[in-house]
């Protein structure tokens, strides 16, 4: 079973490269945002609880985070694979995602890492918000917290994969077709 993490800070196009992922290697998208973007539309406690981190840009508990991901991977047990996006953003939630697999007796693959500097994120996310309707993509000062939590709290995650072997690192920057060769090209590796 390919089980990936799709790394990087927020608008490297984690979403964007994830939807082709699941289209050529068929594997089961699970994206935390997306998740409690749901929960957040359907009104749920869940949702309400994320949505105060969510709005400054600051990240959800991991208890929180962990618990909602256990259940959609029970939910999908019969999936051929897994591609994680934007969790796990914290080494305890990595260490969480190993004992909850390992409990199911699966493992993640390997990371892959899409790496975009900082101006470039930036402008990508700005121009995401104009249409996006993510209120988190339409202030500079949000957008600023969000970079400055990946750089202290969720890049730590990286160098928890590379103890492991589990690190690739691709450039974020290019056509999107491009950068998705490389995936492909990392992806084979290794699997
Ligand atoms: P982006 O990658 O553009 O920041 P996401 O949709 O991945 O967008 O995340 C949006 C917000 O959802 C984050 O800023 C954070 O508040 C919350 N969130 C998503 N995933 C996690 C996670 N694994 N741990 C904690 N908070 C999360």
């Amino acid at each position: 079973m390919l089980n990936i993490v799709l790394f990087g800070p927020p608008g490297a196009g984690k979403g964007t490269q994830s939807e082709k992922m699941i289209e050529k290697f068929q594997l089961t998208h699970i994206s935390t945002g997306d998740l409690f973007r749901k929960n957040i539309g359907e009104k749920t406690e869940l949702g309400q609880l994320a949505q105060k981190y969510m709005d400054e840009g600051n990240l959800v508990p991991d208890e929180v985070v962990i618990g909602m991901v256990d259940e959609r991977i029970k939910e999908c047990l019969d999936a051929k694979g897994f591609i994680f996006d934007g969790f796990p953003r914290t080494v305890a939630q990595a260490k969480a995602l190993d004992t909850l697999l390992e409990e199911k007796d699966l493992s993640i693959s390997g990371m892959i890492a899409l790496e975009v500097d900082e101006d470039e994120l930036r402008t990508r996310i700005l121009e995401r918000g104009k249409s996006s309707g993510r209120t988190d993509d339409q202030s500079v000062e949000k957008i600023n917290n969000r970079i400055r939590v990946y750089n202290e709290e969720t890049l730590p995650v990286a160098q928890y994969y590379k103890s492991f072997d589990k690190y690739t690192a691709i450039n974020g920057v290019g056509t999107i077709d491009g950068i998705f060769g490389d995936i492909c090209t990392a992806v084979e590796k290794i699997s």
